[in-house]
């Protein structure tokens, strides 16, 4: 066997690993969940695994969920079967993972996971690095997790109370190991164990922590929250692939100007994006107001069902340090503004990736944002018609309103009520006065108000001496005068 412990019945006559009591057994008429109430595909793969003569159950947030009235975003199911026995019950199942080797049991487009019970890992297990169970670094992270174990085990392993509610096929009762029940009564999340040391085992649990809390109205009890200023630093250890994975998740569901402002409380946002951390300090800074705007202009957005990439976040995130490095290469290195932007996007995307991974297919149109805030300064009529047909330009506009609000310069206000204007296919004249009046900061609106819509028209018949053009077509002098 590849593994150094079996899967063990929760009969089983082993002495017992966990500390677990006895659990609270919740019967089917003391609570709220209903068949009717969890996916087809999830009463299938647990039907098919009872039948079967294994153990079945529905765990952790659905149960969590469904306990709470609301409806759940996918359904996990454990059971004492082996991933290999899974996979010989289900045709339509998959093994990945390597950390945890788990089964997906796929219906189209659904995926239900179906994880064997984990247990603990022995001391000899854990310092013999040659077998393929559990390791962990000097740090206390689990660095590799599969040895499997009971039902017991399995609840002692998992990160909050109310995460360790078992939902059986068998009974249709709640086999509740840490009293989540209670806690999810009385609106409390508490840790299993010592805090400190499944922090260590794990810091995104720190995170995960700040996300229930906010997403179920759940106060995070003294015992959990303590250590997390003290060790926030360990986020600096997550895989980058796995804080994407984590801010999408806190940014991304409707509740970001929460998990902002407490991840800030706990110091923690701050490992998401390091080139900002030190200005997110003071409130006043025009970093910690765009991070602000965004969070509530991003959950309104989700809240009314629109769309949001998180390619305008990271957009608008990063804007600030992009800003001041194309600064400095234009002061020190005499580059034009379109040239710097393009340069310190690539440094600082490239220093991000090293916290949070972010895909190209999300950096990409970041990118096109930034130095689209350059162009949408050129409002010659010709010039503004050609841009509403870049594929990003929505996010531009939008994004160049966002700054105007944030920083409220009135330049930066008259150029977005341009391009709002222009869109409404209204008549409006080319800003009045060109004098670059902004701040000089790159991407700062270098216009006047714009003429007013009913001042006459004057057709140019005379091409204007051609800005000098990069290759896109940008002009390349900030200060360009018509
Ligand atoms: P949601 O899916 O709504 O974000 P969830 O609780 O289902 O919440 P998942 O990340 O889907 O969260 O994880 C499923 C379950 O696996 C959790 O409820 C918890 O029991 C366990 N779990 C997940 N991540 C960890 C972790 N880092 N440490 C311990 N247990 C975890
Ligand atoms: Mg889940």
């Amino acid at each position: 066997m590849q593994f150094a412990r079996q899967v063990l019945p929760s009969s089983t006559s082993e002495p017992k690993r966990s500390t677990f009591a006895e659990p609270v057994v919740v019967t089917r008429d003391k609570h709220n969940i209903s068949r009717n109430n969890i996916s087809e595909n999830a009463l299938k793969v647990l039907y098919r695994l009872h039948k079967s003569g294994y153990h079945a159950y529905l765990v952790g947030g659905c149960v969590r969920d469904l306990l709470l009235g609301l409806e759940p975003k996918d359904f996990d199911v454990a059971t004492n079967a082996s991933p290999e026995q899974i996979k010989a019950l289900f045709s339509n199942c998959r093994l990945i993972g390597r950390r945890f080797r788990l089964a997906h049991v796929v219906f189209g487009r659904d995926v239900i996971e179906v994880a064997t019970f984990r247990g603990h890992h022995t001391e000899e297990e854990s310092n013999d690095s040659n077998k393929n169970t559990s390791k962990q670094s000097k740090e206390g992270l689990l660095l590799r997790d599969n040895v499997y174990g009971s039902i017991e085990e399995d609840a002692e392993r998992r990160d909050f109370t109310v995460n360790a509610m078992y939902y059986s096929i068998a009974d249709f009762a709640i086999y509740d190991f840490a009293n989540g029940v209670k806690d999810l009564e009385a609106g409390v999340l508490r840790l299993i164990g010592d805090p400190e040391t499944r922090y260590r085992e794990d810091p995104v649990r720190m995170l995960r922590a700040v996300r229930f809390a906010t997403k179920l109205g759940l106060r995070i009890d003294d015992a959990a929250r303590e250590p997390i200023s003290r060790l926030a630093h360990l986020l600096d250890n997550i895989p980058p692939a796995r804080l994407f994975e984590e801010y999408l998740k806190l940014f991304m569901h409707g509740k970001a100007e929460a998990n902002f402002l407490a991840l800030q409380d706990f110091g923690l946002f701050g490992f998401f994006f390091p080139q900002i951390k030190a200005a997110l300090k003071n409130p006043d800074s025009y970093e910690h107001r765009m991070m602000y705007q965004l969070c509530v202009d991003t959950d309104a957005r989700i809240n009314g069902g629109k769309r949001v990439t998180p390619a305008y976040l990271f957009a608008a995130t990063l804007w600030y340090p992009v800003v001041a490095q194309a600064e400095q290469l234009m002061s020190e290195g005499g580059l034009v503004e379109y040239d710097a932007i393009q340069i310190a996007a690539a440094d600082v995307l490239g220093k991000q990736s090293r916290s949070i991974s972010i895909p190209k297919r999300f950096s990409l149109p970041a990118r096109d944002m930034w130095t689209l805030q350059i162009r949408l300064q050129q409002t010659h009529p010709r010039k503004a018609e050609r841009l509403l047909t870049h594929p990003k330009f929505r996010a531009g506009y939008d994004f160049l309103l966002l700054r105007a609000r944030v920083e409220g310069h009135p330049d930066l206000k008259a150029l977005g009520e341009f391009w709002t204007e222009f869109q409404k296919g209204k008549e409006v004249g080319s800003p009045s006065n060109p004098e670059r009046r902004g701040s000089g900061r790159p991407g700062q609106a270098h216009q006047g108000p714009h003429d007013s819509a009913d001042a006459p028209k004057k057709r140019r018949r005379r091409r204007r001496k051609p800005a000098q053009h990069s290759a896109d077509g940008a002009a390349k002098k900030p200060a360009d005068k018509s």
